[in-house]
């Protein structure tokens, strides 16, 4: 029997999350107060669209008036902006400020590359081992539960907004890991349970590039980066006076790793790339969108405005991840969002045995549970993922490996 839940309706989503998923949720439910989901908020943020000053103000943290980041990343995580749309709505942008802000764009690409090709091999060091040998880190249990002003402020914005500038995620993330030696997957999934971005995709790889496993080189955070990027902050500090993090961590030698052998060739890119064009084998009855591709124009979607729309809320799979509220809120924002233009049908079970009994078209996406279920539903028309870059079968060992393998 399906599980067929009612359908969310605007303005009422905290609720709907409450009643339908809150056996499935980690913490109180609440809406972010400073991001909202739907096509029609991420449109608007895309028209807002300014990337003067860019540059110069991208890793800039207080005051917050002076941020130079976008906040797009949650509407670029859940497709409802491509990575191609956002690079043509900078076309005008000063060169210095839009050369930047597309190559930010190309590390989301890069990342979405290196999960397609390693799944769960990007929560395994990729090039060198994040443990220093003979080091001995100050370990503890939760470098995060401190008084610090600058771990307060991230973690604070982690919890409630579920957003992070670059800046803070490198902070929180060296204090876990580089500082303290704590196991740096478990910080991932730290982040990833209350990010409304958050993917495994850019979460993973911005874990591994921080704390060394990416480059060899380990990013420190001390005092001087929250001088700078926070002005003010430190005074109000308990620790002003003595500062925890006032010296450098140890500058360390990290051994490399093997890695996994699809880092440097992958023979067939068609895999993780998917279809070029539209592969058609028959007549759909429902069209299904996943947390991949939420947006309006959804390649699937647009194919068949007649079509009704399907999207299950994985409950294994979220019984499993205890998400934030906050998480699922957005989605069923954006949900409740569509369901205002689209006739929606929303379930909650098993997405192969709620999907079981429909000919389903679909738009691939590049992640492994995508390609999981995509094995054992009735796909009968399937529509080729939005790259920015096409994957192929060259390097992905660094992004400027990958950037020119692609170009
Ligand atoms: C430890 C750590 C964890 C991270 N986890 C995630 C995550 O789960 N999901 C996620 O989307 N990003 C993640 N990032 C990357 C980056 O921090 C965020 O994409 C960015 O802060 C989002 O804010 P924004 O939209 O204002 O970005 P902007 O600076 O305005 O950039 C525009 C877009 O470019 C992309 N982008 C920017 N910087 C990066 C980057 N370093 N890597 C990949 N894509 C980038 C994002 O899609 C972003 O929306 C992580 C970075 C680190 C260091």
């Amino acid at each position: 029997m399906p599980t067929t839940l009612p359908t969310p309706e605007r303005g009422d989503e905290v609720s709907w999350v409450v009643a339908c998923l809150g056996h499935l949720v980690e913490d109180e439910v609440t809406a972010s107060p400073s991001i909202r989901g739907g096509q029609i908020a991420a449109d608007a943020a895309l028209v807002a669209l300014d990337v003067a000053g860019y540059a110069s103000r991208r890793n800039e943290v207080l005051p917050r008036s002076r941020r130079g980041a976008t906040m797009l990343s949650p509407y670029i995580r859940h497709g409802l902006l491509t990575l191609g749309e956002v690079w043509s709505a900078t076309a005008g942008a000063a060169d210095r400020d839009r050369a930047k802000f597309t190559d930010e764009l190309l590390w989301q690409e890069y990342a979405r590359h290196l999960y397609a090709r390693l799944g769960r091999g990007l929560a395994e060091p990729i090039r060198f081992d994040p443990t220093p040998l003979g080091a001995t880190p100050d370990v503890i249990d939760d470098p995060w539960a401190t008084d610090m002003a600058c771990v307060r402020l991230a973690i604070g914005e982690l919890e409630r907004d579920g957003w992070l500038v670059n800046q803070t995620r490198m902070w929180l993330a060296s204090h876990w890991s580089v500082r303290h030696g704590a196991d740096w997957r478990t910080g991932e999934e730290r982040f990833f349970t209350h990010l409304l971005d958050g993917s495994r995709a850019a979460n993973r790889t911005g874990w591994q590039w921080t704390i060394g496993a990416g480059t060899g080189k380990r990013y420190g955070f001390t005092r001087w980066q929250v001088t700078k990027r926070a002005p003010g902050l430190c005074e109000t500090c308990p620790h002003h006076t003595a500062c925890p993090i006032e010296t450098w961590p140890d500058d360390v030698h990290l051994q490399s790793v093997t890695g996994d052998a699809g880092l440097r060739r992958f023979e067939d890119p068609s895999v993780v790339g998917g279809p070029r064009r539209t592969m058609v084998s028959g007549a759909a009855d429902a069209v299904w969108i996943t947390a991949e591709s939420l947006g309006d124009r959804d390649p699937a979607l647009t194919a068949h405005p007649e079509l009704p729309v399907m999207f299950v809320f994985d409950e294994p799979l979220l019984a499993r991840l205890r998400l934030s509220g906050k998480r699922l809120v957005f989605l069923a924002e954006c949900l409740a969002d569509l369901a205002t233009r689209r006739t929606l049908e929303v379930r909650l079970g098993d997405p192969a045995k709620e999907l079981a009994d429909q000919r389903l078209a679909t738009t691939f996406a590049p992640v492994p549970g995508n390609a999981r279920l995509r094995d054992v539903l009735e796909i009968v028309e399937l529509h080729p993922w939005p790259w920015l870059r096409r994957p192929t079968s060259g390097p992905v060992t660094s992004f400027s490996a990958w950037r020119n393998a692609t170009r």
